[in-house]
């Protein structure tokens, strides 16, 4: 066992946005032995959580299954779909879109960037309005896909993918429409087929409650026309070749066993829950945690009502105090660790997690680690989150 941690005792409470807590059940399940990736045991794995992860992201259709993270996912989502100097017109949330662009433009593609600019920018959602009008002047249609972060996990604004879909067909363009839900898939409700996406992301350590390692494609049927026609250099990441194999229940090279084996519970887990509430326990949390922020005075980093995460709570520190400093206090402390203040909003937020496999007490853990934490850092508070938060969880 790594010592990292010796000196603090008791549980360690996990909540940065990813990865998130591991559910004991599926860290049984992936500690079983490995078996032959090429056996009929395996196939039958390979059949089930194939079919299993179709029903979490609400489609009929394909889902690639990559031994990757999330950003390996969104390379497989660009290159199977693009051509290099293709166009793409991407949506500014913050700092997941800005890396998601920068991995779009190393690989040779041509980026657009929308956004919010002043008082606005990366503390609200997508206007798919904006993506409207552009998408009405590419009258050549230049622009090949729309990409967009559905859950930004660095300002913890989520944006109406449904909207997104109904711009790009008011616009009547034939751009795909490209989803990263990497942190919102299995927290907050997702429909890939009913939102028309032809390409959703997703990484096995944030809703999906399974350690990283495990990036994920969900693909509609116009994405695997065009694959069969993009020219972009690929091969690990192809479609054509994982989606030949997956009919039978295997991978063409050696898929993740093991984590495999931690998708299927979490896949279980999911369906007894019930989606719906599951969505419903993300919701609850999270007005719960947003609950304790306005007690204590303090401002969320999202600042449209209607756009707040159900997975994540970005808090803004009171001007002068550096939350880096304050979330170090509270980790020492209260063995608590906290998500960090990402891009140009470092050192000004400390993000307090509620995704995957948390309920009510592990959140008020979190909470009251912060309260205190605060206190501690000389904080002035207005008043008690941890009383607010239990008032709506009661
Ligand atoms: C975590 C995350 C990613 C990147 O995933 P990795 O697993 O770190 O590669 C991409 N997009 C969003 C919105 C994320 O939260």
């Amino acid at each position: 066992m790594l010592k990292l941690d010796s000196h603090l005792s008791g549980r360690h409470f996990l909540h940065v946005p990813g990865p998130s807590q591991i559910p004991a059940r599926i860290l049984r399940a992936i500690s079983f032995p490995a078996i032959d990736h090429r056996g009929p045991e395996f196939g039958q794995l390979g059949l089930k959580v194939l079919s299993g992860i179709k029903q979490i992201f609400k489609t009929t259709q394909p889902v690639i299954i990559y031994s990757a993270s999330g950003t390996g996912a969104w390379e497989g989502a660009l290159v199977n779909t693009l051509s290099p100097g293709d166009l793409v017109l991407m949506y500014e949330t913050g700092q997941f879109s800005n890396l998601w662009k920068k991995l779009a433009e190393r690989l040779g593609f041509k980026t657009e960037y929308l956004g919010q600019s002043g008082i606005k920018d990366w503390r609200c959602g997508v206007d798919a309005a904006k993506i409207e009008a552009r998408l009405k002047s590419d009258t050549g249609h230049q622009i090949k896909a729309v990409c967009v972060v559905h859950n930004e996990t660095s300002t913890g604004v989520i944006s109406d993918m449904a909207a997104v879909r109904k711009a790009i067909n008011a616009a009547k363009h034939p751009a795909l429409l490209i989803v990263d839900s990497v942190s919102g898939l299995a927290s907050a409700e997702y429909r890939h087929d009913e939102w028309g996406v032809d390409v959703s992301i997703c990484g096995s350590q944030k809703g999906m409650m399974l350690p990283p390692g495990l990036g994920f494609n969900a693909i509609s049927a116009k994405a695997i026309e065009i694959s069969k026609t993009a020219k972009s250099p690929k091969a690990f990441l192809a479609w054509d070749d994982i989606l030949e194999a997956n009919k039978t229940g295997y991978w063409p090279t050696t898929p993740s066993v093991n984590l495999l084996y931690g998708l299927h519970e979490s896949i279980e887990m999911l369906m007894a829950e019930g989606l719906d509430n599951v969505f419903s326990r993300h919701q609850r949390l999270a007005s719960a945690c947003r609950a304790a922020v306005s007690a204590w005075g303090l401002e969320t980093q999202c600042m449209d009502s209607a756009a707040h995460s159900p997975v994540v709570t970005a808090v803004v520190t009171p001007e002068g105090v550096d939350a880096d400093a304050l979330r170090k206090l509270i980790h020492e402390r209260y063995n608590l660790s906290l998500g960090t203040g990402l891009g140009k909003i470092k050192g000004r937020v400390f993000r307090i997690a509620h995704m995957g496999d948390c309920n009510a007490l592990s959140l008020l853990a979190a909470i009251s680690g912060c309260e205190m934490g605060m206190k501690a850092f000389g904080i002035k508070l207005k008043g008690s989150g941890v009383l607010a938060a239990q008032e709506l969880l009661q």
